[in-house]
């Protein structure tokens, strides 16, 4: 019931209880006199009370009025505010007539017409030409309250033009028929939208127009997206690729593609790795494969982008290019053997010759002059042509070293060997040799030093040094023997005090059969060195000479500890 009528009623239920309670008063007053003069004060009494009754409830109602226009008035302002400091561009124009009736301060601040100039414009106004149509449509077509109005584009004062998102309400606004409008500015969002949709388009046709297979697996390995390239490489169609474990993998290797999977997703990409595929027909091909994992916005990774070449033909290409080179190799090694061998024997058959011509001449002379001839004569012929055949044998047995150790070479062997026990060993035989004309100093910088080598190469190596050390100098002078080892390395030095080598000679001194221009009468094949210098090699090692002429040589041989392999 409402709150007015339930007061009259209990104003009325109230006002009868009075009059019929205080007329059975008045009623039992026994002085008549006294019921006229009660009657006057209760009737003064009732329309005191009801006058006091009738203040209060209009002063209530008053206060009740005041409030609520405070209140009205209150929330105008509070929309005045929202309206007018939105951050947001806002107006309300006339339905009818499409004027701007009020416009916020974003609006004016962003679309850069004072708030004048918008009172006197309309909505088209701020619109290109060619939307007009479609904007008369839209506002004069039924309207909800409450409108999203979608994208549209506006331009500002300065001729920019933005897109923007278009809320609206419809309201009366002061008696008109009007819509309030929210507008905000959308161009990044539209700009950012339509480059993504580039960047996509772009994606997708590198994608199908990509000569490499390029697959989209998930963390089981399954295919979830593959491209035309990838069914041209193995022969399926992308319907049944697409959400099955990879058919062109090979069984054997499925468990490899699923630990690359699993690697990639961990954050290990695969660069060019190579394995082998299956094509449907059955037929294998070498592949290279490039993966990333593709993150989501989280930065988990979820899935794995791959790109496959198929590299059979250059594999094929690499092979035949390997053999090739192989074979040219062989071939340039068989020349080059070929060669040394012919310059090897014209060198011996011309080495041959000299001493032969000598034993020829001598034994020729004693056999057409022997009556005739002194014993002495005789003597010497036989003595040049013994020293002539020792000659021939020395260099017999030395091109034979030189033979074995070139046909070493293929299967070279080697055995741990104490190269300081080898050195004191051919010390102590040369320095029989010699019986103390020299005076040979040896040092070791350890009682062991150790190395795998063929025993019998390095002791004609080192033999040919210290058999030239004493060759090349003259009697009483001193020749020194040194051996050290540091980490990785084992030096041999022998030096003399004797006749030098002269430097042009120097480069050509390892080569068979070369001699020194300064070595006169001093018997020697020019083989030694050439010798020591295959030995050396052999054992993955190096010799240097150092020499001044008159002075003395040092030949300096050095070897790895851990000899290379060869
Ligand atoms: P050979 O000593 O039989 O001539 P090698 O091959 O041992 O042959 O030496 C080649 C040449 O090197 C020698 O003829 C000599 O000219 C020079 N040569 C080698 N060792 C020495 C040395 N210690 N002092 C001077 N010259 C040397």
């Amino acid at each position: 019931m409402k709150f007015e009528l339930r007061l009259s009623l209990i104003y009325c239920v109230l006002a009868t209880l009075w009059i019929i309670l205080s007329d059975a008063v008045l009623a039992a007053i026994p002085i008549p006199a006294l019921v006229n003069t009660v009657q006057t004060y209760k009737g003064g009494l009732f329309v005191i009370v009801t006058s006091l009754l009738l203040y209060a409830l209009l002063r209530w109602e008053g206060t009740i009025q005041r409030r609520s226009e405070q209140t009205v008035q209150r929330r105008e302002e509070s929309f005045r505010h929202l309206f007018q400091n939105n951050p947001l561009p806002m107006w309300v124009y006339n339905l009818d007539t499409l004027a701007f009736l009020d416009v916020n301060e974003a609006a004016i601040d962003q679309y850069g017409y004072s708030r004048d100039e918008f009172l006197a414009m309309r909505i088209t106004d701020i619109r290109p030409e060619e939307d007009i149509p479609r904007l008369l449509e839209s506002a004069t077509r039924n309207r909800t309250p409450l409108q999203h109005s979608g994208l549209w584009r506006h331009r500002y004062k300065d001729g920019r033009m933005v897109d923007v998102e278009i809320v609206s309400h419809r309201l009366d606004y002061a008696g008109h028929d009007a819509v309030l409008v929210v507008a905000q500015n959308v161009t990044d969002r539209v700009k950012a939208q339509a480059a993504l949709r580039q960047t996509n388009e772009t994606l997708q046709a590198v994608f199908n127009a990509a000569p490499l297979a390029i697959f989209r697996f998930d963390e089981q390995g399954l295919i979830r997206m593959c491209n035309p390239a990838a069914e041209r490489m193995f022969g399926w169609s992308q319907a049944e690729l697409v959400g099955r474990f990879p058919p062109f993998v090979p069984a054997e290797r499925s468990e490899q593609f699923l630990e690359l999977i699993r690697g990639v997703l961990a954050g290990e990409p695969l660069a060019g790795f190579e394995t082998q595929r299956q094509r449907k027909d059955g037929s294998r091909i070498d592949v290279s494969i490039y993966a990333a994992p593709i993150r989501d916005t989280n930065g988990t990774a979820q899935e794995v982008i791959s790109v496959t070449a198929d590299i059979t033909e250059r594999k094929q290409m690499q092979a035949n290019l390997l053999e090739q080179e192989r074979l040219r190799l062989a071939l340039n090694k068989e020349i080059e053997l070929r060669n040394l061998r012919n310059r090897f024997m014209s060198m011996v058959s011309h080495e041959f010759r000299n001493p032969l011509a000598i034993i020829a001449s001598s034994s020729g002379l004693i056999e057409r002059y022997y009556e005739r001839m002194s014993a002495d004569a005789r003597r010497d012929h036989f003595v040049t042509i013994q020293a002539q055949i020792k000659h021939l044998a020395e260099m017999l047995d030395e091109i034979l070293t030189l033979l074995h150790s070139e046909s070493l070479s293929p299967e070279f062997k080697r055995a741990p060997l104490n190269l300081a026990e080898l050195c004191n060993q051919l010390v102590a035989d040369t320095r029989l040799q010699v019986q103390d004309t020299r005076q040979i100093e040896y040092s070791v910088s350890a009682p062991e030093i150790t190395l795998e080598g063929d025993s019998k190469l390095l002791h004609h190596a080192i033999g040919n040094l210290l058999s030239n050390a004493v060759k090349y100098s003259p009697p009483q002078s001193r020749i020194r023997v040194e051996l050290t080892q540091t980490d990785d390395q084992i030096m041999l030095a022998v030096q003399d005090e004797g006749i030098g080598v002269p430097e042009e000679n120097r480069k050509l001194l390892f080569e068979p059969f070369y001699r020194g221009d300064n070595v006169g009468d001093i018997p020697g094949t020019g083989l030694g060195l050439a010798i020591t210098q295959q030995a050396v090699d052999l054992h993955g090692g190096r010799v240097e000479v150092e020499s001044e002429i008159g002075q003395g040589s040092t030949f300096r041989l050095y070897l790895p500890a851990a000899p290379a392999a060869i």
